[in-house]
């Protein structure tokens, strides 16, 4: 008889493992079902392009059924409450579902490390309607600027964070000024973009090189960057720096990190850093090796290196497949894979038509050049989950 694998989150890790599932098994051999809270996936290596406007959310997402055959993945659109892994089964809003297997891809949320006010008073890059939310905030903030001429915060966009997502929000709003300060009728040298980390650079830990590269493009769109400086406080119109400085600002964005869903901790399984699971070799929970966790729910390392892989796409990717091969291995009796993925690079956008990137060793690239290798990155991605009929599909949209 068919085992019930129920997949918990339709992201980049949890949609790999239903397409991993689909292909590769039989329908004797596993019942596939998908819960998600939307009927989409959406590309959330993209979002920041959606806070600013330059994308519309339908280009952001796909629907599930576009993605899948619905007679070999069940799918249901659901939000799940809870785990109860020594019993097998998921709590959903709307009823339960048992599993024989369970794949949690649920994802991440902001981090806010206690820090005064920033909960409460920071927007995130967290969905499409987190992003939806982000621009409609900072236009409705540009249409009142006229009726309050003396309130320059409203004209004043703060990121906090410099890591990949805050650099690439940064950029991104930048290119958006001048398009908003024309339709609002406001001269652009009254708008400021301003990105704060804590860290002595931006992009911390990535290609030295590269960085210096990103600092002059960034720079050059009239971004102020203040490094080395931890934000301390938030209120509904201002920032406190480390430094002693208040920036004032209705427009504050929160990128200053990511921790696993709460639900993860919530449903008893142990945990490593920010709250992932820890996972054994194969990405089984130590607890119930039944349960596999995936992308930015596993504390993932390299078994080959003993490198502790970051919460990136790629490797949501590459865990999402090995946990579906290794599920259907255990299946038909087979030996587990061990877990080593590898991220092939990393390319940074910088706002439209820029980025700066690195593949493999050896291989750097900035400007327009590393802005197409993006793009061929995302159509390829796009590829890899329709063919060619996707890919057709959005071309011709
Ligand atoms: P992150 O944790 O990588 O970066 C957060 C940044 O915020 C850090 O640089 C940190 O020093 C800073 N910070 C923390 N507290 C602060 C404070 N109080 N004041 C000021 N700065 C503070 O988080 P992220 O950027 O959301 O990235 C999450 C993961 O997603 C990473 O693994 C990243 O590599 C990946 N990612 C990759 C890409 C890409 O490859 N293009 C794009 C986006 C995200």
């Amino acid at each position: 008889m068919a085992r019930r694998v129920v997949i918990l989150g339709a992201g980049y890790a949890g949609v790999r493992s239903a397409l991993t599932l689909e292909s590769e098994s039989s329908r004797d051999e596993a019942e596939i079902i998908l819960v998600n809270k939307h009927n989409y996936h959406h590309f959330m290596a993209q979002l920041h392009e959606s806070a600013a406007g330059v994308t519309g959310n339908k280009d952001m997402r796909i629907s599930l059924g576009e993605i899948f055959d619905e007679t070999r993945v069940k799918q249901i659109k659901d939000v799940v409450l809870r785990i109860l892994p020594k019993d097998n089964r998921v709590i959903l809003g709307d009823g339960t579902i048992d599993y024989d297997y369970l794949i949690v891809g649920l994802g991440s949320e902001p981090e806010y490390f206690n820090i005064p006010g920033l909960e409460q008073h920071s927007l995130t890059l967290r969905s499409l309607n987190s992003a939806k939310l982000i621009r409609a905030h900072i236009e409705n903030n540009f249409a009142t600027f006229k009726s309050n001429p003396l309130r320059r915060e409203l004209l004043t966009i703060v990121v906090g964070g410099a890591g990949f997502t805050g650099i690439e929000l940064t950029g991104e709003m930048a290119d958006w000024v001048p398009k908003l300060a024309k339709e609002y009728d406001i001269q652009e040298k009254m708008v400021s973009v301003i990105n704060i980390e804590a860290a002595a650079t931006i992009l911390k830990g990535y290609d030295r090189k590269l960085i210096d590269n990103a600092y002059e493009i960034l720079r050059n769109k009239g971004i102020r960057i203040i490094t080395g400086t931890a934000i301390e406080g938030v209120t509904e119109n201002e920032v406190r720096l480390s430094n002693g400085e208040i920036i004032k600002t209705r427009n504050f964005i929160w990128t200053g990190g990511i921790r696993a869903n709460r639900l993860i901790a919530q449903s008893g399984f142990t945990t490593a850093a920010r709250g992932r699971a820890k996972v054994n070799r194969y990405l089984q929970s130590v607890d119930y090796p039944n349960v596999y966790l995936v992308g930015d729910n596993a504390f993932i390392v390299n078994q080959a290196t003993g490198e502790v892989m970051g919460p990136t796409a790629q490797v949501a990717i590459q865990s999402g497949r090995l946990a579906a091969l290794n599920i259907l291995a255990d299946i038909r009796g087979e030996g587990l894979k061990e877990c080593n993925p590898r991220e092939l690079g990393r390319v940074v956008s910088l706002g439209r038509k820029a980025a700066v990137g690195k593949v493999g060793r050896e291989y750097r690239t900035t400007g327009r050049v590393a802005g197409l290798l993006k793009e061929a990155i995302q159509w390829k991605y796009l590829f890899s989950l329709g063919g060619f009929r996707l890919v057709a599909k959005k071309l011709l949209k």
